[in-house]
């Protein structure tokens, strides 16, 4: 009897040993080009292609929504946006969804956790460099810098005080008529984050680079391995393993146009009103999206001292490559490179 059990036992443990794993979910891919005038890819796992079809075109449906309330530049059909905002400046408050609110509120703490580089009330500097990259682009043979007497014309109109937020009547008021918002160092990473918040778990939304993780690859825990973009293009420059949370980079080579032989980019420092020269690119690593957006644009118009101190404050880690390709990386940032 005693033996009997003996072989019970063991034939449980052989059958036990040869349970298949529960097989992991197959893998989906979504992309949209609407969204924020970049790519949006959509990745995770899930019970079938329709399933998948499903939980994407949520996330696309949010993205969209916050696509159209931050548009500085389009009207959109019974959408209050951005746009409206500017057009109000000095006339009258405008009232407002709550995501604008709540978007515009973060935007006034990351003013103040980068010392004013991070600032959304740059409205009419960028406006002059938008215009001049545009007509730069379309007429190259012409392309010109913005005048640099407008420039500091323009800065006079950036205080961050003149953003006026009236919470309890949800409005929003430029108590300065040549002041407008432009919120494009933080939007795409602000609705990236919430757009994760709402979705499954185990997903990659990438708008346009600023890549968010609603939890790792699979269910026994894997991350997913990211690529950072090499600023010259070709392979990816490293890859880094993440379980969730944000990568987001600033780079030099996003939305630029040539004077003259010289290439001028887009994110540009409020002192100078000109495109900041420290790095070629800058890649933050940390759990929230809209906060890695507005710091890979901080730390891009930072020297790395100042840059490392400001990283430190928030917590985040991050990548900074430097005109020559020589690269720096916050200790953290080491820990998750995986080439
Ligand atoms: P990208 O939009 O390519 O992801 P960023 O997140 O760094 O890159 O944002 C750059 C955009 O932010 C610019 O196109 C411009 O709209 C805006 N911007 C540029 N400089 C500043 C600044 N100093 N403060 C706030 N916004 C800025
Ligand atoms: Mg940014």
């Amino acid at each position: 009897m005693r033996r009997a059990i003996l072989w019970l036992c063991l034939l449980c443990l052989l059958l036990g040993g040869c349970v298949p794993q529960k097989a992991q979910p197959k893998h989906y891919t979504a992309t949209f080009l609407t969204l924020f005038d970049t790519v949006t890819t959509i990745v995770g796992p899930a019970e079938s292609e329709e399933a998948f079809q499903l939980t994407a075109q949520q996330i696309h449906d949010d993205l969209e929504r916050y696509h159209q309330l931050f548009d500085i530049y389009k009207d959109y059909e019974g959408v209050v946006n951005l746009k409206a905002v500017n057009d109000s400046a000095g006339i009258a408050p405008v009232k407002v969804d709550p995501e604008i609110m709540q978007l515009l509120t973060d935007c006034k703490t990351y003013y103040d956790l980068t010392e004013g580089k991070v600032n959304v009330m740059l409205g009419s500097v960028l406006s002059l460099w938008h215009e001049a990259r545009t007509d730069g682009i379309r007429d190259p043979i012409n392309a010109k810098l913005p005048d640099p007497e407008a420039l500091a014309a323009a800065a006079a109109h950036t205080d961050p005080d003149s953003l006026i937020l009236d919470e309890a009547a949800s409005t929003v008021y430029l108590s300065d008529p040549l002041s407008s918002l432009d919120v494009g160092a933080v939007a795409k990473g602000w609705a990236c984050q919430r757009a994760a918040e709402a979705a499954p778990k185990g997903l990659l939304i990438s708008v346009g680079g600023n890549v968010c993780a609603t939890g790792p690859k699979t269910e026994t825990g894997d991350p997913w391995v990211i690529g950072i973009q090499n600023p010259d293009g070709g392979d990816y420059l490293h890859t880094i393993y993440v379980h969730g949370g944000a990568v987001v980079t600033s780079g030099d080579y996003q939305r630029t146009y040539t004077v003259a032989g010289e290439k001028y980019h887009h994110i540009i420092d409020p002192e100078t009103r000109m495109p900041s020269d420290y790095w070629r690119a800058v890649t933050v690593v940390c759990p929230d999206s809209a906060l890695a957006d507005a710091l890979s644009t901080a730390l891009f118009l930072l020297p790395l001292g100042e840059g490392q101190a400001l990283l430190e404050r928030c917590g985040a880690e991050a990548l900074w490559v430097a005109k020559d390709g020589t690269e720096q990386m916050s200790p953290g940032f080491q820990e998750i490179l995986r080439t």
